[in-house]
C-alpha cells in the first residue's frame, strides 16, 4: 500500500520533525513545507522538503497541487513569548496572516483534515489547576493571542463551512527521538530543559530560576512536561480521527503531572550525573505560577495517554544534546 501524503507545515522544526518520524511509522508520507527560518533541513528525513512560506499563497497552491495531501498538520509559527512582546507585528503577520493564508489554500484544495498546534498559553492565568478545555481563554501575551485567534477562525470555519480540524493545546514539549536522530533545537533557546542541560554540559554558565516565592509547593513555577514523541502520537491519532470522519475537536496534550523548577533541576542532575550552578532571581513578567493539563478528554476522544516519564524526557534530551553538535 502506498503511503498517504500529509503536508507537515513547519515540519523542519522541533515538534513537527518528531511528528514526521511518527507519521512515517504509521504509513503516511510526510511532505514538509517550511521556510527554514527556525527549522533545520537536517531534520527532514522521512519525506521530501518543499521550502516555502505560509504567507506565500501561490507557492502553497503549487505544493498542494503537486502532492495532493490527504491532510495538513500546521506547526509553523514564531513561538518565543518574549520576542512576541518586543515584535508583536511580526507575530501577527506570521502566525495570523500566515495561518489564514494556509487555511484558504487548504479549503481551496479540498483538504478534509487539519491539525493545528495550539498552546496552553491561550488559557492565560490559571483559574484552577489542572486546567481542562473549558478553562476560560484569556492569553496574556501576543504569542498566545495569535494562537487563540486561529482557534476562533477554525471554529467558525467548522461551524459555517464544515471545515474540520483538531486544535491541540500542548503544555511544555520536551525530550527527543529515542534513537537520537533529531531533538530540540531552538535558536535562541528559551526552554528550561535544554537550558539546564547546556549548563550541565558546561556550554552555558549556570541556570537561572525566575522566582522562588510563588504559591507552589517549593515556591518555584509548576509546569507539565510532555514527551515530544507522546505529542507526535496524539497528532497521528487526531489525524486518523478526522480522516475517519470524526468531528472537530479541541484537546489538551499534557501529562496531568506538575513539576516545579526545583524538582526539574534535581531530576536533570540525577539523570545526567552532572551538577551545575543555579542562580535564583526575580519573577519574570508574564510567567504563570502553574500550568498543568487535565488530559481526560484526549483519552476519551483519541484513546491517547502519554507514556513517557520525566526521567525518559530528560534521558532522551540529555542524549541528544550531549551527542550532537548540530544545535551549537
Ligand atoms: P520550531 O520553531 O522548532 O518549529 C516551527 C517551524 O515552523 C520551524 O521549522 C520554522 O522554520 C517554521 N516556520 C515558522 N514560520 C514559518 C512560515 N511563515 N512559513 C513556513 N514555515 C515557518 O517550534 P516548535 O517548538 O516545534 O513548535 C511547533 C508548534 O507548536 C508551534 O506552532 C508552537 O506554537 C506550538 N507549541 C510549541 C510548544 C513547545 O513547548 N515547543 C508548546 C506549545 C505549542
Amino acid at each position: 500500500m502506498t503511503a498517504k501524503p500529509v503536508l507537515v507545515v513547519g515540519g523542519a522544526g522541533y515538534i513537527g520533525s518528531h511528528t514526521c518520524l511518527h507519521l512515517s511509522r504509521k504509513g503516511f508520507l510526510p511532505i514538509v513545507y517550511d521556510n527554514l527560518t527556525n527549522g533545520h533541513s537536517e531534520f527532514v528525513k522521512w519525506g521530501p522538503l518543499e521550502q516555502g512560506d505560509i504567507r506565500d499563497r501561490a507557492r502553497l497552491d503549487k505544493v498542494l497541487a503537486k502532492h495532493k495531501p490527504v491532510a495538513i498538520m500546521h506547526f509553523a509559527a514564531l513561538i518565543e513569548v518574549g520576542e512576541s512582546v518586543k515584535e508583536p507585528v511580526a507575530f501577527y503577520e506570521n502566525n495570523v496572516i500566515g495561518s489564514l493564508t494556509l487555511l484558504s489554500a487548504a479549503q481551496a484544495a479540498g483538504i478534509k483534515a487539519f491539525v493545528f498546534s495550539s498552546t496552553c498559553a491561550t488559557y492565560g492565568l490559571p483559574q484552577q489547576v489542572p486546567m481542562d478545555e473549558t478553562h476560560p481563554q484569556a492569553p496574556i501575551n501576543p504569542y498566545g493571542r495569535t494562537k487563540w485567534i486561529i482557534e476562533q477562525a477554525l471554529k467558525d470555519y467548522d461551524a459555517y463551512t464544515g471545515f474540520r480540524s483538531a486544535i491541540l493545546r500542548y503544555f511544555n514539549a520536551a525530550g527527543a527521538d529515542f534513537e537520537g536522530r533529531i531533538g530540540e533545537w531552538h535558536t535562541p533557546e528559551t526552554h528550561a530543559i535544554p537550558l539546564a542541560i547546556e549548563a550541565a554540559l558546561g556550554r552555558r554558565q549556570g541556570f537561572k530560576v525566575f522566582g522562588t516565592d510563588y504559591d507552589t509547593r517549593d515556591g518555584t513555577c509548576v509546569r507539565d512536561y510532555i514527551h515530544v514523541m507522546d505529542l507526535a502520537d496524539a497528532h497521528v491519532r487526531a489525524l486518523q480521527h478526522l480522516l475517519d470522519g470524526g468531528g472537530s475537536v479541541e484537546l489538551n496534550l499534557g501529562t496531568g503531572t506538575g513539576t516545579t523548577v526545583k524538582e526539574l533541576l534535581e531530576t536533570i542532575i540525577r539523570v545526567s550525573g552532572k551538577d551545575f550552578a543555579v542562580e535564583q532571581t526575580d519573577r519574570r513578567p508574564g510567567d504563570s505560577p502553574a500550568l498543568v493539563a487535565n488530559n481526560a478528554k484526549a483519552f476519551e476522544v483519541l484513546g491517547w495517554q502519554p507514556r513517557c516519564t520525566l526521567d525518559e524526557i530528560i534521558d532522551t534530551a540529555w542524549r541528544w544534546h550531549s551527542s550532537s553538535n548540530m544545535h551549537d
